[in-house]
């Protein structure tokens, strides 16, 4: 009756193992003591992952990632403040979107999509404004998948003494953060991207000093993180129903992220499949959108090919029917579609995949792979 599920090239929902999808094959009440004990749990292994327990607490929220980020910049954020927006992709300029709905005064520091943020930018920025109190920014772009260089940039704001947030929604566990060594008032994420759970929680790790300051700044009953600590310190629950479930499979996430080795040997297989993703799709012919010294091995951005036998939506469903999902692309300008490394997956089927974009393409009578060489056909 059912297929076999697909295998998911995308940055959440992602391909979840059959241990963390049998975790939710069981009901909690939100009073029970064993349920406030898995919240704790989970909190306490999600601050150690970037190495914050003697500063940061972990505030679990309901909600996509987006639900967070709105959260975070709500709650620590200030009503009187300036937040600098570095921003080089659509998930930078979402923040700026928040700020804007939440009347929190910004800027705009653009860059090009292609290219990381540039933290001596930052720095000038803040050396010209000394209005500004806050930076928010993304650490990997999702839309490209452009890593930012987040040590740097955390070290300048910091050494202007001006607050930052970071939205590490698709790099947490995946890419190293010690907050240790990096100063950053809260750091944003979710269940569902790269510990491998399944979507509906995102968690915010902030600094206990900020969050024991927060209260009366949300905007929103909700949304207000400092009123969700403050309750759940108080009674070990959580405001509001919990995603019980969604806890559940996020505990199991994290007990195979532990046994795997945690976020080294995460990096190192997420490594592995955008590499081979990457040489199998350019011994194809297609093109990255972004180089290789700014990609981050969680999502790739290809441009599109510029044949006319090429079109999204039949090379989706074409590739769907073969049992895999991609991503379409997130860029105004060039068409591009976008390919995830992440997931509970293995590097065969990152070769799988290569494979059938492969058999697509041919089926399609797609010739023309990349941008560059159509002007060298013009040429
Ligand atoms: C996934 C993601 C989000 C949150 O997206 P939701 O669809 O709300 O889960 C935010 N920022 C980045 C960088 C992301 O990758």
């Amino acid at each position: 009756m059912t297929a076999p599920d697909p295998v998911l090239l995308t940055p959440g929902p992602l391909t979840t193992s059959p241990q963390t999808k049998a975790a939710m094959l069981r009901d909690w009440g939100s009073w029970d003591s064993a349920f406030n004990a898995l919240t704790a749990s989970v909190c306490a292994d999600i601050v150690d992952v970037v190495h914050a327990a003697d500063t940061h607490v972990c505030i679990p929220l309901q909600g996509s990632g987006t639900f967070a980020v709105e959260a975070a910049l709500g709650s620590f954020v200030p009503r009187r403040s300036k937040t600098l927006v570095p921003s080089n992709g659509a998930y930078c300029l979402r923040i700026a979107r928040i700020l804007s709905y939440l009347g929190r005064e910004f800027v705009v520091l653009d860059h090009p999509e292609s290219q990381a943020i540039d933290p001596q930018r930052i720095d000038a920025a803040l050396r010209e404004d000394a209005d500004i109190t806050h930076v928010a920014q993304v650490h990997c772009e999702t839309g490209t998948g452009v890593l930012n260089p987040l040590p740097q940039i955390a070290g300048i704001v910091a050494a202007h003494g001006r607050r930052l947030v970071v939205d590490a929604m698709s790099s947490f566990g995946a890419l190293p953060i010690d907050l240790r060594t990096m100063p950053v008032d809260a750091l944003i994420a979710a269940s569902g991207k790269c510990l491998e759970g399944v979507p509906g929680m995102g968690f915010v790790v902030a600094r206990r000093t900020v969050v024991e300051s927060a209260a009366g700044c949300a905007h929103s009953l909700a949304l207000d993180l400092h009123d969700q600590w403050t309750y759940l310190q108080k009674t070990g629950q959580w405001r509001f129903t919990p995603p019980t479930h969604v806890v559940a499979a996020l505990r199991a996430a994290i007990d195979q992220f532990t046994a795997e080795g945690g976020q080294p040997a995460r990096l190192a297989r997420y490594t592995e499949h955008c590499s081979v993703l990457v040489d199998g799709m350019r011994s194809l012919g297609f093109e990255t959108f972004i180089g290789d010294d700014v990609q981050a091995p969680i999502i790739v951005t290809f441009h599109a090919p510029p044949d006319p036998a090429y079109d999204f939506a039949e090379f989706y469903r074409r590739m769907r029917a073969r049992g895999f999902v991609i991503y379409p692309g997130k860029l105004t300008t060039v068409e591009t579609f976008r390919v995830g490394c992440i997931g509970a997956l293995r590097s065969a089927d990152i070769r799988r995949a290569v494979d059938a974009i492969a058999a697509t393409v041919r089926e399609m009578g797609i010739e023309v792979m990349a941008p560059t060489s159509l002007s060298n056909l013009a040429g």
